[in-house]
């Protein structure tokens, strides 16, 4: 793919203090843009100085959310070189969701190098400090200028880079979660398992509740049951339970994280005991009364794993660990942040290398 550079003759200072990045609010000089449409497939592939989209009010996407999106991160190695982790997998998994939505696919090896050429011009914007990354959000909306709803036949594949802060700038520190019983996010059927915009707006009002309560985020159920565990807000679950790691199984209203699938394969090549299965919350509300829930986590791209300390089912409080983080999740955020950095060999070849 040809990508042509409009270089921006303004660049922005780079924030000197980056334990104030924070996230997603600072952006970098540079943007990926490419355009669509049914006749003429994906073309102009191009980047171009930061700035504000021009869109016809009446464009699909700020209509019915004709909206996928994919988040990845780079990482600065100690040698000075940047690397993004398995960004092949974020090309397949932007694909299903396009595909759900009867939206655009775009092939792996351009998504992939759009990435790289992006994140390389950019690359004195990937932040040195500690635990710091660029955030990568690709994204791709339907862009037909018409409120009347039809097949999609305009669309934008965008992509933006923001340096972040830490995710744990104090510290790993477990989590208060509860437990949601009057919202659902996703149904099987439905576009659970896709990262759409529209799910995110399904679930903002039960995080805002959870949030007001003093909760992190909210654990979902299933939709139809309302038994079974899903995942929470950002990031799939798993449970340590008698000495087995079980994690709900890919069902189809459940987001299939890159972090969830790299965490199974590096414990089962490490001989753990791992279930990906139906996982009920009264199972889990047992184990931690019988004192055999070990531990529980969330995992996902921004934090890596993210303790769990206590966990609220209706009025009930339960804590896990004693509110502190455990050897598994310790284990898998040193090795997987290993990798993620360069300090540790890559023994699953996940990494990939930015700059050349
Ligand atoms: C992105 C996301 C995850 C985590 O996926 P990763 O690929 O590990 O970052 C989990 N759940 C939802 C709803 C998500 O949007």
């Amino acid at each position: 793919m040809e990508i042509k550079i409009e270089r921006n003759q303004n660049p922005a200072p780079k924030p000197t203090d980056e334990s104030k990045l924070g996230f997603g609010k600072v952006f970098t000089d540079h943007m990926f843009l490419m355009d669509w449409d049914r006749e003429t497939g994906w073309h102009d592939a191009r980047i171009v100085p930061f700035g504000n989209l021009s869109l016809h009010p009446g464009t699909t996407a700020l209509h019915y959310a004709l909206e996928v999106f994919e988040g990845l991160k780079a990482y600065r190695r100690a040698d000075g070189k940047v690397q993004t982790f398995r960004p092949f997998e974020n090309a397949k998994r932007i694909n299903n969701s396009a595909k759900r939505l009867s939206m655009p696919t775009i092939p792996e090896e351009d998504f992939v190098q759009a990435i790289d050429t992006l994140v390389d011009l950019d690359q004195d914007w990937v932040p040195h400090a500690e635990g710091t990354s660029l955030y990568i959000r690709p994204y791709i909306i339907g862009t037909d200028k018409s409120v009347g709803l039809h097949t999609l036949n305009s669309a934008l594949f965008v992509i933006i880079c923001a340096p972040s802060g830490s995710y744990y700038p104090q510290g790993i520190n477990p989590v208060k979660i509860m437990v949601e019983t009057e919202d659902v996010r996703a149904v099987r059927g439905g576009t659970g398992f896709t990262k759409c915009g529209g799910n995110y707006a399904a679930a903002q009002r039960a995080g805002e509740i959870a949030e007001e309560k003093g909760y992190t985020q909210v654990l979902w159920l299933d939709g139809v049951e309302r038994k079974y565990i899903e995942e929470v807000g950002s990031m799939n679950m798993m449970f340590k339970i008698d000495g087995t790691i079980v994690t709900p199984e890919l069902n189809g209203s459940i987001l299939p994280g890159i972090t969830r699938k790299s965490i199974l394969e590096l414990l089962r090549a490490d001989g753990e005991k791992v279930e990906e299965r139906r996982v009920s919350l009264e199972e889990v509300v047992k184990a931690a009364e019988n004192g055999k829930l070990e531990e529980a986590w969330g995992c996902g791209t921004a934090a890596v794993v993210s303790p769990v300390g206590w966990l609220a089912v209706g009025d009930k409080e339960y804590e896990i660990n004693g509110g502190k983080i455990g050897p598994t999740v310790h284990k898998l955020y040193d090795e997987i942040t290993g990798i993620q950095w360069g300090k540790s060999n890559d023994r699953f070849g996940w990494t990939h290398p930015v700059s050349k």
